[in-house]
């Protein structure tokens, strides 16, 4: 756990009481910060104590209002925070400011952080440098232990964690590229690319590698190194990174760790055995003529059509809840499409531009009808999840919609194994 006795004397006043939220508290009250909580849904009992509504809050008796990411700005305690002159931090400002001994790496990027925050958390580890890993990855950040002055902090910077902090002071950042995301929480792609562009406020090495136009000029403003196409190129695609989306995010972790002073031979070497993570672009297995291939985590536009340009003769399960900013973007992947099959929330909005576009497809329900009517009617081929869409229309997380097909796809794995 991250030590946050150095705040011992504050105040903090935390509203959303998720995974983060509640490690959050837990770190403070163990170490003696007063805290009040507030959740609208639930507050873990061992918290209740703590409980105080935000219309009955005396914010001018807190030094801060913590926020969890996922609590939009919205939330009636921020506008009351905001009308007393009080600031709006998340965990993660937290942890630097209760003093994190460890340099820091971080990343964001509409798409593509999880897979550059892994690798560069792999190269250390395989470099046998002190590292930890998290922010939006995994471990929520005061749950982290400080590997010290010697060792690296690594981490995936969303833009809502970003949105809750003046600027971290970051060894060296990087931003992987900007497309329409999360535009629900932000209003426009202007405003999401400002509030990404704050990954830079106080980072000493930068680094850009989006071929978008507001990345390229979020390089130029802040003055980092910009990776272009042609640099991506320098780096071999490996089974477990397909694709040139994956040559952009070797070149950017190649790129950072060589400006934090590590030797070229060693990194790529090390960069060379990464084995992926789960529910990117994931090969699940082979069978009856079949390669299985869960990318739950597409759950935007750019992501998903990435991955339909990264493998042929695709059966395309696809599907949930829809996002701001429109489908065209998926045109460029469809030459590799040779059935779609729809589920979920905006199974109809994909199946509309399927129909323009003249890629077959049938609507469906669920991800498990779509499935068994591609086993059914395909005769093999890449069978890709992939859906252009959030899961919370019929799962949990992505991560729980991953592990569906992955349980599906089970019997016939171990059957051909
Ligand atoms: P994030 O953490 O930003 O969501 P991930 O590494 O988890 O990024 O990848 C999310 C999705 O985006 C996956 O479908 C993955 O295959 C795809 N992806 C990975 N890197 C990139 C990139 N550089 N550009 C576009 N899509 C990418």
């Amino acid at each position: 756990m991250i030590d946050v006795s150095p705040l011992k004397g504050r105040a903090y006043y935390l509203v959303g009481l998720g995974k983060s939220g509640t490690a959050t508290a837990q770190a403070l009250q163990a170490a003696g910060v007063r805290i009040a909580v507030w959740d609208d849904r639930t507050i873990p009992d061992a918290l209740q104590t703590f409980a105080l509504k935000p219309g009955q809050a005396d914010y001018s008796g807190f030094d801060a209002l913590v926020l969890s990411p996922g609590v939009p700005l919205t939330h009636p305690s921020a506008g009351a925070a905001r009308a007393a002159g009080l600031e709006i931090i998340g965990d993660v400002e937290l942890a630097f400011r209760a003093g994190l001994k460890a340099r820091t790496i971080g990343i964001t990027g509409t798409n593509g952080k999880s897979t550059t925050t892994a690798l560069v958390h792999h190269v250390l580890s395989e470099l046998d440098v002190a590292a930890t890993i998290g922010g939006n990855f995994g471990t929520p950040t005061l749950t982290l232990s400080d590997p010290g002055e010697d060792g690296f902090i690594v981490l995936e910077l969303s833009s809502y964690q970003l949105d809750l902090s003046p600027g971290y002071p970051l060894a060296a950042a990087c931003l992987l590229n900007i497309t329409p995301d999360h535009l629900e929480r932000h209003g426009d792609l202007a405003t999401y690319a400002q509030v990404k562009a704050r990954i830079f406020g106080r980072a000493d090495i930068r680094v850009v590698t989006g071929k978008d136009a507001a990345s390229r000029a979020i390089a130029i403003d802040v003055n980092a190194t910009y990776l272009d196409v042609k640099d991506w190129a320098q780096f071999p695609e490996t089974p477990a990174l397909r694709g040139t989306h994956n040559q952009q995010n070797q070149a950017a972790a190649y790129t950072l760790l060589i400006a934090l002073g590590f030797d070229e031979t060693a990194v790529r070497g090390a960069m060379a055995t990464f084995k992926g993570i789960a529910h990117r672009q994931e090969i699940l297995g082979q069978a009856k003529g079949w390669t299985f291939v869960n990318d739950s985590k597409a759950t935007n536009v750019d992501s998903a059509v990435r991955a339909l340009q990264s493998f042929e003769n695709i059966h395309w399960l696809a599907g949930g809840l829809g996002k701001a900013g429109g489908l065209t973007g998926l045109y460029p992947g469809f030459k590799n499409v040779e059935k779609a099959y729809l589920f979920g929330k905006n199974a109809e909005a994909i199946a509309a531009i399927c129909d323009e576009a003249s890629v077959p497809f049938q609507v469906h329900d669920t991800l498990d009808q779509a499935f068994s009517d591609a086993m059914a009617r395909g005769q093999g081929g890449t069978l890709l999840l992939a859906p252009a869409a959030a899961s919370w229309d019929q799962f949990p997380s992505f991560e729980a919609r991953g592990e569906a097909f992955r349980a599906l796809v089970q019997p016939y794995v171990s059957e051909a194994a």
